[in-house]
C-alpha cells in the first residue's frame, strides 16, 4: 500500500520482528564489507537452509527437481541461489538481483612506497566517491592476495580491537586558502589518496627504513612478499561497525548499505520461502558500481550458464527451454534508491522522490537526461506488483532518481531485460549515497524484507 510513513502502521509484532531484522542486518554488514564476504556469507546462509553447491550436483551426477535448492558461486565474488519451483520453463523464475561490491579504494599492484620517512600504498578509487570524503577517517583493509603457489591470504585488518586502522590525510585547514577555493573535485586528487601505513624505520637500514619495516611486518605476520601484491585484490574501506542511528534508534548508519541492505534483505528473503509455486532465484553480483562488466559483473554470461546447468540437471536443457524460462522470467532489480534529503531539497523534484521511512521504493526508470540508458518498466509489471505489494501489507513508495536533467545512474536492470523478461528497480531508500558511512530507516529494510517474499511467494 502506499501510505504515508511506514512507521505509523506497526505494532508491537511488527516492532519486534523489524528490530531482529535490523541486528541481523548489521551483523551481516558488520562481517560483509566487501563483495568476497558477502558471497561467503550469502553461501553461509544457503548452506544452513538447504541449499547444496551446484557444482558438486554437477560432478556428482545428480539430478534436480521441484523442491531442490542449490547454490553457485563464480570466482568468490558472485553467487547465484535457485530454489526450485513448478514447471521452471513455461512460469520462468522469479528473480531477485542486487549487488554486492561497494565503492571504496582499492590498493594499486604496485602500491608501497616510502616519502620523507613515511610510508603510503598507493591506492585506485572504485566506483562513484567524494574523494574529500575518504580522507582523515579510519580505513580497513579487507581482501585477498593470491600466491604464486596458488595459495590465499586472506586480509582483514582494522576491524577488531585492537587492530591496527589507516589513514589518509588531508592538508591543514591552517595551510588550506588555495585548497578552499577548488571545486570540491579537485579539493582532494584521486593520486593523493595514498594510505598512511607506518613512520618507524626498521633499524640499520640505510635507504627507505619505514617500507623496509613495513615489508618485514608483512612478510612476518601475514607471510607476503612486496611483488605478491600484484596478484592481490585488496580494498580500503570505512572501518568501524554498523550503528544504530537518532535518539530513536529508528536509522542504521554503516558502510555499503549500496547495495548490501538489498542483497541481505533479498537473500533473507529467499530462506523464508519454502517451496514456492515459482522457481525462486537470487542474483548477487559483483562489479555493478564500475558497470557491471567483467567476469563477475551482470553482463558475464554466469547467470545464463548457470540456468543452462539447472535446466541441465532436470534433464529439461535445450537453446528453446533456455530461452523460455528466461523470457517468463520477472526481475525486481533491487537496488538502492536516493532518499529525499531536505537538506538538498533543490536538487529532488518532491513528490516523485523516495523519503526515508516510506518503505520499498519502485523506480520505474532510472537513467540520465531523457532516460537515457534506463531500463523503462511496463506498466503492466507494475500493475502486477502493485496488486502483490497490497495483498502482503507491504509499504511502498515509487521514484525516480532526483530532479529531471539533476543527474542520474542506472542499475543492473537493463541487462535481464535483454532475456524479454519483466524487470523493474525497487529498492531501499538511502541517505548520503556513496557516502564512506550511509544512512537507512530501519523501517524501509523492514518493507524490503516483507515486499521481496511476497514477490517469490506470488510473483
Ligand atoms: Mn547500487
Ligand atoms: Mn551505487
Amino acid at each position: 500500500m502506499i501510505h504515508d510513513n511506514a512507521w505509523t502502521t506497526y505494532g508491537a509484532e511488527d516492532l519486534k520482528k523489524l528490530e531482529d531484522l535490523s541486528a541481523d542486518y548489521i551483523d551481516f554488514l558488520n562481517s560483509g564489507k566487501t563483495e568476497r564476504e558477502c558471497t561467503e556469507l550469502i553461501v553461509a546462509m544457503a548452506k544452513e537452509n538447504g541449499y547444496r553447491d551446484l557444482a558438486d550436483v554437477i560432478a556428482k551426477g545428480e539430478k534436480l527437481s521441484k523442491g531442490d535448492k542449490v547454490y553457485a558461486v563464480n570466482m568468490h565474488k558472485m553467487v547465484m541461489l535457485v530454489n526450485i519451483g513448478n514447471d521452471i520453463v513455461n512460469k520462468g523464475m522469479n528473480i531477485i538481483g542486487a549487488h554486492i561490491d561497494s565503492p571504496r579504494l582499492d590498493i594499486k599492484q604496485n602500491p608501497l612506497y616510502e616519502s620523507d620517512e613515511l610510508a603510503f600504498l598507493d591506492t585506485h578509487y572504485y566506483g562513484g566517491i567524494k574523494k574529500y570524503q575518504y580522507v582523515t577517517i579510519p580505513l580497513a583493509l579487507h581482501g585477498v592476495v593470491a600466491k604464486k603457489d596458488g595459495t590465499r591470504v586472506i586480509i582483514n585488518i582494522g576491524e577488531k580491537d585492537g587492530d591496527p586502522v589507516f589513514v589518509i590525510s588531508d592538508l591543514l585547514v591552517h595551510l588550506s586558502a588555495d585548497q578552499m577555493q577548488k571545486t570540491a573535485a579537485k579539493v582532494i586528487e584521486g593520486e593523493n589518496l595514498d594510505v598512511l601505513v607506518g613512520c618507524k624505520p626498521l633499524k640499520g637500514e640505510e635507504k627507505d627504513a619505514v617500507k623496509a619495516a613495513i615489508l618485514k611486518i608483512l612478510k612476518e605476520e601475514y607471510d607476503i612478499e612486496e611483488d605478491d601484491f600484484v596478484s592481490a585484490e585488496i580494498e580500503a574501506v570505512p572501518a568501524g561497525k554498523a550503528r544504530e542511528a537518532g535518539f530513536d534508534r529508528s536509522m542504521i548508519v554503516g558502510y555499503g548499505h549500496d547495495d548490501i541492505c538489498c542483497s541481505y534483505s533479498a537473500a533473507a528473503a529467499m530462506m523464508e520461502v519454502s517451496d514456492p509455486e515459482t522457481t525462486a532465484c537470487g542474483l548477487f553480483v559483483d562489479k555493478e558500481e564500475i558497470g557491471s562488466v567483467g567476469a563477475t559483473g551482470m553482463e558475464s554470461h554466469f547467470f545464463e550458464d548457470m540456468v543452462r546447468e539447472v535446466l541441465d540437471r532436470m534433464d529439461i536443457y535445450s537453446e528453446l527451454n533456455l530461452a523460455r524460462c528466461l523470457r517468463n522470467s520477472r526481475m525486481l532489480s533491487a537496488d538502492v534508491s536516493m532518499a529525499y534529503d531536505p537538506l538538498y531539497a533543490d536538487r529532488f523534484e518532491k513528490k516523485n522522490s523516495s523519503k526515508l521511512g516510506h518503505g520499498l521504493s519502485f523506480k520505474k526508470y532510472t537513467g540520465v537526461r531523457g532516460k537515457s540508458g534506463a531500463n523503462d518498466a511496463n506498466a503492466e509489471y507494475l500493475g502486477l506488483l502493485r496488486g502483490i505489494m497490497d495483498k502482503h501489507g507491504v509499504v511502498y513508495q515509487t521514484s525516480e532518481l532526483g530532479k529531471v536533467d539533476g543527474g542520474g545512474g542506472g542499475t543492473i536492470a537493463y541487462i535481464l531485460s535483454l532475456y524479454g523478461m519483466q524487470v523493474v528497480d525497487c529498492g531501499i531508500p538511502i541517505l548520503s549515497m556513496h557516502a564512506p558511512w550511509e544512512t537507512l530507516s530501519k523501517s524501509d529494510l523492514y518493507e524490503a524484507l516483507k515486499g521481496y517474499k511476497a514477490f517469490f511467494i506470488e510473483g
